[in-house]
C-alpha cells in the first residue's frame, strides 16, 4: 500500500461527481450526509477510490431506473474490533435496488461470482481485501426486495 494523508470526504465527493451524469440519467435521487468536519486518514488513495467506485457502481447498477442512493459518512466504534474504544471512520452506501436473493448472498464475496451479463464478479472481493489491508472491515446488509446497505469501517487511530 502506498499510504498518504487523504481527506476522506473529498474522496467520496470526487467519486460521486464522477457518477453524476449516470445518476441523473437514471433519475436516481441522491441523499448525501457527509460528516461536517472532514478528516484525514492514512490511505492508499488510488485503492480506496477504487473501492468507493466499485461500491457506488454496484449500487447504481442495481437501480435500472429511479431509486434512492444514500451516501453517508460518520464516526462510529470500529466494528469487529476487540477494542470497543477504537473509533472508525464509516462510509455507508444504501440503495433501493431490490437487494440480493437470499440464496445467492453467501457467494457475493467470492471472486468471479456475478449475476451480471458483463460483470467480473471481482468488485466486492477486491474491495474487501483493500479495506482489510487498511485495518478496516466491509459489511453488507441485504434487505431482500428492498436494497443493499454497504458499510466500510476504517480505523481512525492513525489519523495525521
Ligand atoms: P460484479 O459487480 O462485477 O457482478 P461484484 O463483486 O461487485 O461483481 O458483485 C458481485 C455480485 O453481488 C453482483 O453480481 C450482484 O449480484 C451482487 N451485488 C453487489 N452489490 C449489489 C447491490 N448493491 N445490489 C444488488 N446486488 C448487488
Ligand atoms: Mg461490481
Amino acid at each position: 500500500l502506498e499510504v498518504e494523508a487523504c481527506p476522506i470526504n473529498e474522496l467520496v465527493k470526487e467519486v460521486l461527481d464522477f457518477f453524476e451524469v449516470g445518476i441523473e440519467e437514471k433519475d436516481i435521487r441522491v441523499d448525501k450526509n457527509l460528516m461536517e468536519k472532514d478528516c484525514e486518514l492514512y490511505l492508499d488513495k488510488k485503492k480506496i477510490k477504487q473501492v468507493i467506485m466499485n461500491l457506488l457502481f454496484n449500487a447504481i447498477e442495481s437501480m435500472p431506473q429511479q431509486g434512492r442512493l444514500n451516501v453517508s459518512t460518520y464516526r462510529s466504534p470500529l466494528k469487529g474490533s476487540v477494542n470497543t474504544e477504537k473509533e472508525a471512520f464509516t462510509l455507508c452506501i444504501e440503495d433501493t435496488g431490490g437487494g440480493i436473493p437470499q440464496e445467492l448472498f453467501e457467494n457475493i464475496f467470492n471472486p468471479f461470482f456475478t449475476t451480471k451479463e458483463s460483470g467480473t464478479g471481482l468488485g466486492l472481493s477486491i474491495s474487501r481485501r483493500i479495506i482489510e489491508g487498511h485495518g478496516g472491515t466491509l459489511y453488507i446488509n441485504n434487505n431482500v426486495n428492498k436494497g443493499v446497505t454497504v458499510y466500510v469501517y476504517l480505523p481512525l487511530q492513525n489519523i495525521g
